[in-house]
């Protein structure tokens, strides 16, 4: 993606408006069609009246650093994952103040970490690992991490078991012959390489031997986040204890519920697997799975700011507060992220989230995106409550919240996030910790 500050501004831009070939560009362009579309009016969401107190929110950070002692150029990539559990009820606040002072968090919620390091060009492991396939076990490695403990699965079995059953060949890493996925470590038939069964992601087919690997190794990042929460959402599905206050407790993750690049082939088996949880929460509950995330840029948020205006009050002034609007594929494909109407629809593939335009109680716009775990959500021009699951909860918690909304984001998320920047020892036993407080 371009640098913010790469696109053109001030004197560049009028410069280039002023140029024949831009002009003749533009007159090439084919204008929206005119055909009528219907505005995107809001919905009403009701909203239940249990009240929601528990946010476990996981986000993941990574900072990229020149290694001062190794080949010249070396880099490598320090991952950091957070799971933050927040108690709202420990959250003190007097109506007026907006800005929490930052120790009433730190008796709110509790963290876990997991670290990993990506290896980027021209690092080799101490054995003469070289720098792909160094990048390649860093990754099965990062694995093996366990967040939860009590005989709990590991990150490495919850992604086996994601990915079970998968028949998709891909090339061996070091030979290139066609390989089928395969189990904790293997050999490869054809030249004996060592196989891992993180391989079939394919993450090492984007390691630059030669330039900078921010993009394979934010890649890996959210894979990790995804992996983190399944792993955390399958806990609860262990015993009747924790399964009970499953659907009192929010997840909250940074970003769209989707999966793009390497690991996008995983995306239909998140969605299945998350569907899955929630129809077992159902079935033994009687309520489902609140999960979502929140988006803050792109080009939903975009379009949000551009019909959010008012011919006589100005921007920002045509929706009231705490109106939820549900764009259909339909909407989508005119206004937002333009597809031919013959294409496949827009996010068929790689999203396991559906799209709301929310402006919080306190005036914020931002997308909320819901987990598509019901057959309703799985028809993108659905725009009825069913395919929003526990939509009027998230709303409640964003509004709740949103006063403490600020630049940096979702205080659940800028916990994690700032959790994820300080290193902090593994293990407790935070989740535990969740099922056996009073409800
Ligand atoms: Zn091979």
């Amino acid at each position: 993606m371009p640098y913010e500050n790469q696109r053109a501004t001030g004197e560049s831009l009028i410069a280039l408006q002023q140029s024949a070939l831009f002009q003749e560009f533009a007159g090439r362009i084919r204008a929206p069609e005119v055909e009528a579309v219907d505005p995107l009016l809001p919905t009403d969401i009701p909203r239940s009246s249990s009240e929601i107190n528990r946010i476990v929110a996981i986000d993941g950070s990574l900072v990229t650093e020149t290694l001062k002692d190794g080949f010249p150029g070396a880099e490598a990539s320090l991952v950091q994952l957070a799971l933050v559990y927040v108690d709202l009820r420990k959250l003190q606040t007097k109506a007026e103040t907006k800005i929490i002072p930052p120790r009433a968090f730190n008796e709110m919620d509790t963290a876990h970490t997991l670290q990993a390091v990506l290896p980027g060009r021209n690092v080799v492991r101490e054995d003469g690992l070289p720098p792909r396939d160094y990048f390649r076990a860093s990754v099965f490695e990062a694995l093996q991490g366990k967040v939860v403990a009590h005989g709990h699965e590991t990150l490495l079995e919850t992604y086996e078991i994601l990915v079970s059953g998968r028949d998709t060949p891909f090339k061996c890493p070091h030979c290139d012959a066609p390989t089928l996925p395969s189990t904790g470590r293997s050999t490869c038939s054809h030249c004996d390489g060592e196989l891992l069964s993180t391989d079939q992601l394919r993450f090492h087919e984007r390691f630059n031997e030669t330039g900078p690997n921010g993009e394979p190794h934010g890649e890996v990042m959210r894979f990790l986040e995804i992996v983190l929460l399944l792993n955390v959402l399958r806990y609860f599905l262990s015993s009747d204890a924790a399964i009970r206050v499953l659907p009192d407790i929010a997840f909250v993750l940074d970003g769209p519920l989707a999966a793009f690049g390497q690991f996008a082939s995983v995306a239909p088996r998140v969605k299945a697997e998350l569907r899955r949880i929630h129809e077992e929460c159902v079935r033994r509950t009687g309520r489902g799975l609140l999960l979502f995330s929140l988006i803050k840029t792109g080009q939903f948020v975009e379009h949000f700011e551009q019909i959010d205006f008012d011919r006589e009050k100005g921007p920002g002034r045509y929706f009231t507060e705490q109106s939820a609007l549900l764009p259909s594929i339909n909407y989508i494909h005119r206004n937002i992220v333009y597809r031919p109407s013959n294409a496949k629809e827009w996010g068929k593939d790689t999203y396991f989230g559906r799209m709301v335009l929310y402006k919080s109680k306190t005036g914020q716009k931002m997308v909320v995106n819901t987990p598509m775990t019901s057959e309703q959500a799985d028809d993108l021009s659905d725009v009825s409550l069913a395919a929003y699951p526990r939509l009027g909860d998230a709303l409640t918690i964003v509004d709740r919240l949103s006063t403490y909304l600020f630049e940096g984001g979702f205080v659940p998320i800028v916990r994690a996030h700032s959790h994820a920047a300080i290193p902090l020892k593994l293990g407790g036993e935070i989740l535990k910790s969740l099922f056996e407080e009073d409800v």
